[in-house]
């Protein structure tokens, strides 16, 4: 086993300095410098086809791709396709398409572990030749048994000194399908004494009578992982095999099998995988979460998997962002679920036009503004974009306004309109509340009569009179309608995967997770809108038309994310009521 080598990570000495090479480009820069590889830099994303890609695989396929990019190097796509019983052409195809779309091109490297199954057959073959591989014929339970515990030694199989030939020869019969699942499994002969669990004889090949998505029944004997993958790395000459933290204590059998192999021996280098606060980033709960129909599907836009997301409406450059952003460490920890939103935000600021859209609307009657005129009012597309350019907003006598920008009897600092109250509509006029039109029965207020300064158009007053509140609003004849979706955190507490006794992760799902609103109004520009745009609807959050549901006639929004993080103030454990989410940022901008 090659000696462990500790590389010392630069740090960053000023503000100008280039920033610090994290720990994997250290070891590569050391690398290519003491001519290692020859200077090459061959990495792989190697997925496992048995779900779909969630953020904490985006990682990965950043730092694998990314390293690549970075010291002229190529990444190749490989499926570790070894588990035939959970895998299908469905993952396959998502998981490129999920590549794909993060911006990353393996061009003609697309591998599948299962395109050499012929060749780790044939190591298997030379493993038992060097007297390194044996057939054990014991049941898995009494293989479990045998192999002891952490305390506990463990003790050799009884079939641990067959020989060569008879190893040979049961192998062979084993792969012509001679033989039940569980009759024979080959494993390797290494330590059953080593204090690390993964050399104590680990399994190398067992039978399995399934149908392989790829090469349908041409192979009743399947290798495991474990020796798949180091060989299969060592047959794309790959120089730096990068894995999460939970390989280190198999290096020792990754390094093991290419060295009794001779073979040509890639560097593993393992690092933290991405845990996310209120997400669980399980394939096993994730797939749950889908089979069990508490989300609709791979792709509800609540789920942390890139389908999910994309769906949502993140865009790749900010999860390309994020994963720079969190960097690459060697210790386990849980990233704020808001440095990814943030990301998003700093994206979408810049990208997404602002549109005016009511979520829970209210009527305005302008008694003054005369009922057959209509104006075009300008409005300006993006602040942070000159080149966004500005859009005709149409106004008129009848408008509908948040609900929530109205109360009866407003508390002292509450700066929107209420009995009396004067407030600027943004882009447009000063607005006076001069009545409310209640429900007969209910009571509740149904319109509002108005009255507006027609000398505030553009929002300013030439007396000087300030108001401290500008609302949004759409006119009544011109708007569209819409149901929007509002998406929060599918779970309510940090961490979901910590449960009380016989509970289990689902105990923690949020309940307010999904807010279905049918009765929104939205500015008239968005009735044909892409749903590849993303707005902002302006005080509200950034949104975009749900790819699916979404259509000219039957608009569907889904809410991307809010306009700032409504989570950090609130206690951990507590999720935030339904509706009240915006309410911080709606005042802000309303004073
Ligand atoms: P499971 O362990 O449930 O089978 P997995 O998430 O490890 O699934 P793979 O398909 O084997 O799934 O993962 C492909 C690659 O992505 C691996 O190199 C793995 O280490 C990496 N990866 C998986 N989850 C994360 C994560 N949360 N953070 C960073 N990398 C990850
Ligand atoms: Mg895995």
């Amino acid at each position: 086993m090659p000696p462990r080598i500790s590389y010392k990570v630069q740090n960053m000495t000023d503000e100008t300095a280039t920033p610090a090479l994290n720990f994997v480009q250290t070891i590569i820069e050391h690398d290519n410098q003491t001519g290692k590889f020859e200077g090459r830099v061959q990495t792989r994303f190697p997925p496992e086809p048995n779900g779909y890609l969630h953020i904490g695989h985006a990682k990965s396929i950043c730092l694998n791709f990314g390293l690549a990019e970075r010291y002229n190097g190529q990444c190749n796509l490989r499926f570790d396709d070894t588990n035939p019983e959970k895998e299908d052409v469905e993952y396959v195809d998502s998981i490129k398409d999920d590549v794909r779309w993060l911006g990353f091109d393996w061009q003609e490297r697309l591998f599948f572990a299962s395109d050499y199954y012929e060749q780790l057959h044939d190591f298997a073959v030379q493993l038992i030749e060097k007297g390194k591989a044996y057939v054990c014929s014991l049941s898995a339970e009494e293989v479990r048994e045998h192999r002891g515990g952490w305390n506990k030694e463990g003790r050799n199989s009884p079939y641990r000194e067959r020989t060569a030939e008879e190893n040979l020869d049961l192998f062979r019969r084993m792969r012509e399908g001679e033989f039940d699942e569980g009759a024979h499994t080959l494993r390797a002969k290494i330590d059953m004494a080593s204090p690390n669990m993964n050399l104590r004889d680990p399994t190398i090949y067992r039978i399995r009578r399934v149908t392989h998505h790829r090469t349908g029944d041409t192979w009743c004997i399947y290798p495991m992982y474990d020796f798949a993958h180091g060989l299969c790395d060592s047959l794309e000459k790959v120089t730096h095999s990068i894995c999460t933290l939970e390989f280190e204590h198999h290096r020792p059998l990754y390094d093991w099998f290419l060295d009794q192999l001779e073979v040509y021996h890639p560097q593993q280098i393992e690092f933290a995988r991405l845990n996310l606060t209120y997400t669980v980033l399980s394939k096993r709960k994730l797939i749950s979460l889908v089979q069990a129909g508490h989300v609709s599907g791979w792709d509800d836009p609540r789920m942390p998997t890139l389908v999910g997301l994309r769906r949502r409406g993140y865009t790749p450059e900010a999860i390309r962002d994020f994963c720079e952003r969190i960097g690459v460490a060697k210790f386990n920890s849980t990233i704020e679920t808001t440095w990814l939103e943030d990301a998003l935000r700093q994206d979408l600021n810049r990208r997404a036009c602002r549109v005016l859209a009511v979520l829970r609307p209210l009527k305005v009657v302008i008694e003054n503004y005369p009922e057959d005129q209509v104006e075009q009012l300008e409005a300006i597309n993006n602040p942070e974009d000159a080149a966004a350019g500005s859009r005709q907003l149409p106004f008129s006598r009848e408008l509908y306004i948040e609900r929530s920008d109205f109360m009866e009897d407003p508390p002292k600092k509450y700066f929107r309109l209420a009995p009396g109250r004067e407030v600027r509509l943004r882009y447009a006029y000063y607005l006076k509340c001069e009545s409310v039109v209640r429900d007969e029965q209910s009571g509740e207020v149904i319109e509002l009569r108005c009255t507006y300064d027609p000398a505030t158009r553009g929002g300013s007053s030439p007396d000087g009179r300030k108001v401290k509140g500008t609302i949004h609003w759409v006119s009544a004849a011109h708007c569209v309608p819409a149901e929007v979706r509002l998406y929060d955190h599918l779970f309510q507490t940090p961490d979901p995967n910590k449960v009380e006794e016989g509970q289990d992760f689902t105990a923690n799902l949020n309940p307010h997770s999904l807010e279905v609103l049918t009765d929104c109004r939205v500015e008239p520009s968005l009735s044909d809108v892409d749903p590849e745009q993303r707005v902002q609807f302006e005080r509200t959050g950034y949104f975009r038309a749900d790819p699916i549901d979404s259509r000219p006639g039957k608009l569907v929004f889904n809410r991307i994310v809010t306009l700032r993080d409504t989570w950090a103030k609130l206690s951990r454990n507590k999720a935030p009521k339904a509706g009240n989410k915006s309410k911080g940022g709606q005042k802000k901008q309303a004073k």
